[in-house]
């Protein structure tokens, strides 16, 4: 089923269509050849809010296509994620002052996350995802986990069965939840009057600034802004007290979120409040620019791959990242280009990439199939 939409996705404006990538597999969906029938697509089109400046796509496949037994994203494989987790639960207790009687639940922790830390460190903690393979590595690591979508009716669930939660977490996750009444109803109702909610996700200015188109596949119905954010946040109980830049996942942007009135605002807030009003949200320019980015990425990508190919020269792609599906269905980037994809995650190993096929293999072929380019995949990371 797709979820599809003619109207902005919270405040049900008119929308206005951005880019349209068209024919989509889905971007997690790491093929066996004996599938190859069974291949799920959809059309790939984003689109902005000129009320809201909430960034969204207009058709999504339904999140149980997505998020299930299969789910081929695991952060426990990315070293990099690792080190950012273990330093969010080291920001916690350093400068929010978590101890033993603060319990925190993280939604979207995936097949550990920062609940992982928060575990080894003796926190009290709960992990909520609704993909069953990675919650199951979650819990052979000993952390509590609800192996569930983060809704509203889940954060009764929570309330009933532990209490309610000093400290939400999420990262990488909230983009990915089209429902997002349900969500800021859920952590409206969980967090306690003091509570703080920190969240994080790729950037609309990173995607922007960058041409990172890659950024717009199916999981991510949402691309944030703090003015995005801080629209949903205004229908509720919430609001952003501060704001800060992280590196991760291509350039993304972490709120710090409390119920209304209860934490100064911070200086940062106001600066990136400023620096987006600055570069044109608002303004229909700003996305034709974009577009106009997007296509000549599109051009120059496909030019170097064809003179490296004229050259005789071999290429392989380095991490079968989701982004990767974007642009090798968007540019047309098949097995004529791209020999092999390498990557360390075991499920997306001895599979073809979606949509283009490209086959999978693990670091050991990469070393000992040498091609004389690497098409580097995984960037963000
Ligand atoms: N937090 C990890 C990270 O930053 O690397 C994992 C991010 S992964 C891209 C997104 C995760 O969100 C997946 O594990 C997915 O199953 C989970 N997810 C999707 N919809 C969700 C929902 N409604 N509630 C909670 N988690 C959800």
């Amino acid at each position: 089923m797709i979820l599809k939409t003619e109207v902005c996705r919270f405040c049900e404006s008119d929308i206005e269509s951005v880019i349209n990538f068209g024919k989509m597999p889905i971007a997690n969906g790491f093929i066996s050849s004996v599938d190859l029938d069974n291949e799920y697509f959809f059309n790939l089109e984003a689109a902005y809010c000129p009320k809201c400046t909430l960034f969204q796509l207009v058709e999504m496949p339904d999140p149980k296509i997505l998020f299930n037994q299969n789910y081929a994203y695991h952060s426990g494989e990315s070293n990099s994620m690792q080190l950012h987790f273990s330093e969010i639960c080291d920001l916690l207790i350093n400068k929010y002052n978590l101890n033993k009687n603060h319990f925190c639940v993280e939604i979207g922790n995936n097949d550990g996350g920062i609940v992982e830390y928060l575990n080894l460190k003796g926190f009290s903690h709960l992990g909520v995802d609704p993909s069953k393979n990675v919650s199951d590595i979650a819990k052979g690591k000993g952390i509590n986990v609800l192996n569930d979508y983060f809704s509203l009716e889940t954060s009764n669930k929570i309330i009933q069965s532990n209490s309610k939660a000093d400290f939400i977490l999420a990262a990488n996750a909230l983009a990915h939840i089209p429902d997002l009444y349900s969500v800021f109803s859920g952590i409206e109702n969980l967090l306690t009057d003091k509570g703080i909610f920190i969240t994080e996700d790729p950037y609309l200015l990173d995607v922007l600034n960058k041409t990172s188109y890659d950024q717009i596949y199916d999981e991510h119905v949402f691309i944030f802004s703090l003015t995005s954010m801080q629209n949903i946040c205004n229908k509720f109980n919430l609001e952003i007290f501060d704001v800060e830049h992280v590196n991760t996942a291509g350039g993304s942007l972490r709120y710090f979120i409390s119920k209304k009135n209860v934490y100064k605002k911070s200086s940062n807030f106001n600066k990136f409040l400023d620096y987006e009003n600055n570069k044109n949200l608002l303004d229909t320019n700003t996305y034709k620019l974009f577009s106009n980015n997007c296509l000549n990425s599109k051009n120059t990508t496909i030019d170097l791959f064809d003179k490296i190919l004229s050259e005789n020269k071999s290429i392989c792609g380095y991490g079968a990242t989701s982004k990767s599906t974007t642009i090798f269905n968007y540019c047309n980037i098949d097995t004529k280009y791209i020999k092999f994809i390498t990557d360390t995650t075991k499920i997306k190993q001895n599979k073809l990439s979606p949509g283009m096929h490209i086959p999978i293999y693990d670091y050991e072929y990469f070393q000992k199939n040498q091609t004389d380019y690497c098409f580097l995949l995984a960037w963000n990371l």
